[in-house]
């Protein structure tokens, strides 16, 4: 990256854009195995099935994919049962995200979305010329959805609910959300980011599939980065009304989708339940990690996604560089917290350790 000045035009927006920071990779430590649990990725590698359905596809990259998705689509909307129509795939969630950014917003409109929340919400949002309306969470690093129904403008064209929540960990619940989605506009297009959605337990959380069908306004918006393992093929994609699918499909990047991604999410479908036995297993080290740091005495928000957070404030960096030494590579928020991912099992452990001796020298 570099500071210096363009030597041509661009627009002078560019200048208030963050810059999306990616986690670090593992940093070698003398003596001890490196682990990256910065980036809530999957720590499974891909099963041989899909494996396979890649190197298949890859015979074939000299073609371009199929653009319109047709046999991931099928086999998506017989998984989910939703019409082929209300579907509409992207190079990963985030391309959706910005997808529906481009067919909601025009310059200046406002989108609202809980702060903090996914750090690409701010850059995608600022990228398409539209302004970011961002409403603190509660206390407990909870979505505020009354104040974030007060915070609805008549220039708000998009609001988008992060559940769980990313990096704070809460979900919303069935209740929270359907008492949201009376009180906003029907014509106000409802983001539901369900990233993490399979790794949430409790039974209160929205079931905003089924919500979606009643609500015409509401799109859910889901990955295979995370559940399925595929982080590393960029593929995600949105349910939602036939019209607003269609309308997603015309701003999608052509061929953006690769043959590889479509294969491998189809063959990630048809090996489904060694792939949930895998998340099950994530959420049983997740509720040890969590259950672990409330015993040393943190303070730990309800983690329904695949990582918990610490809520460090001032302290966030400093843990991080601790970890690292330790080679654990976490995701400090400066000045808020530190999301720390589930991974393996001996990632955990060594978290666990970080985290009293943490307490033990600095607490
Ligand atoms: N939404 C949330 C809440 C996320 O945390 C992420 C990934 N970190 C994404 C969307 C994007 O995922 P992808 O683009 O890999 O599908």
């Amino acid at each position: 990256m570099t500071d210096q000045p363009a030597p041509v035009r661009l627009r002078s927006t560019l200048a208030g854009v963050p810059a999306y920071v990616p986690g670090k990779p593992p940093a070698p430590v003398e003596g001890v195995t490196s682990y990256k649990i910065s980036s809530n990725e999957n720590p499974f590698p891909p099963l041989p099935s899909v494996t396979q359905a890649i190197s298949d596809a890859a015979q074939q990259v000299n073609r371009y994919p199929d653009m319109g998705v047709v046999a991931l689509t099928e086999a998506l909307a017989v998984r989910l049962g939703v019409p082929v129509e209300q579907l509409a795939t992207g190079t990963g969630s985030v391309a959706v995200l910005a997808q529906l950014v481009a067919i909601a917003c025009d310059p200046d409109d406002e989108v609202v979305y809980a702060w903090r929340s996914f750090e690409a919400y701010p850059i995608v949002v600022a990228l398409s010329g539209a302004r970011s309306v961002q409403v603190p969470l509660d206390a407990d690093a909870r979505h505020d959805l009354d104040a974030m129904a007060e915070a609805i403008t008549d220039r708000t064209r998009l609001v988008v609910v992060c559940t769980p929540n990313n990096p704070t960990g809460p979900a919303v619940t069935e209740q929270e959300l359907r008492a949201f989605l009376d009180k906003v506009p029907s014509d106000l297009l409802v983001v539901v980011d369900e990233a993490y959605v399979e790794f949430t337990t409790e039974e209160s959380v929205s079931d905003a599939l089924a919500i979606a069908q009643e609500y015409p306004n509401v799109v859910v918006l889901r990955t295979f980065s995370k559940a399925y393992g595929l982080a590393g093929l960029r593929i995600g994609y949105a349910v939602a009304h036939a019209a607003v699918a269609t309308a997603l499909r015309k701003a999608a990047t052509p061929f953006g989708v690769t043959d590889l991604a479509q294969h491998a999410a189809i063959a990630s479908l048809a090996a489904e339940d060694e792939l949930l036995a895998r998340v099950e297993e994530l959420v049983g080290e997740r509720e040890r990690v969590v259950a672990g740091l409330r015993e040393q005495g943190w303070q730990v928000p309800q983690a329904q996604g695949n990582f918990c957070w610490l809520p460090l404030g001032d302290d966030a960096v400093p843990f991080a560089q601790a970890a690292q030494e330790r080679g654990l590579m976490v995701r400090p928020f400066a000045g808020d917290g530190v999301r720390c991912t589930i991974g393996e099992t001996e990632a955990n452990d060594r978290l666990l350790d970080v985290a009293a001796e943490w307490l033990r020298t600095q607490g």
